[in-house]
């Protein structure tokens, strides 16, 4: 049974999928992501696998943690500000 692995271009999260029979027409066919469901999937190479870290890349995990504590940080504050601005209008 052919297993191959694909990729979510939406979250990025990677899962394997096997199919019972690989037809020619199946190619370009790519299951839905089980973490968000998202159809947005790519198959990856399974050379890429090998030769490549099975890792994300690190520049792309720090941008993102980075991107995430900026958020966490100035959220609170933004939010509230919000909430509060939106209560005022909804109330006058
Ligand atoms: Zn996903």
């Amino acid at each position: 049974m052919p297993i191959y692995e694909f990729k979510c271009r939406a979250c990025g999260y990677r899962f394997s999928e096997f199919f019972r029979t690989m037809h020619s027409s199946d190619e370009g066919i790519a299951p839905p992501c089980p973490r968000c469901h998202s159809t947005d999937t790519v198959r990856v190479v399974s050379s890429f696998a090998v030769h490549g870290p099975s890792q994300p890349d690190p520049q792309e995990v720090a941008a993102q943690k980075a991107y995430e504590e900026r958020l966490a940080s100035i959220t609170p504050k933004e939010m509230i500000d919000k909430w509060r601005s939106s209560s005022k209008k909804e109330k006058k």
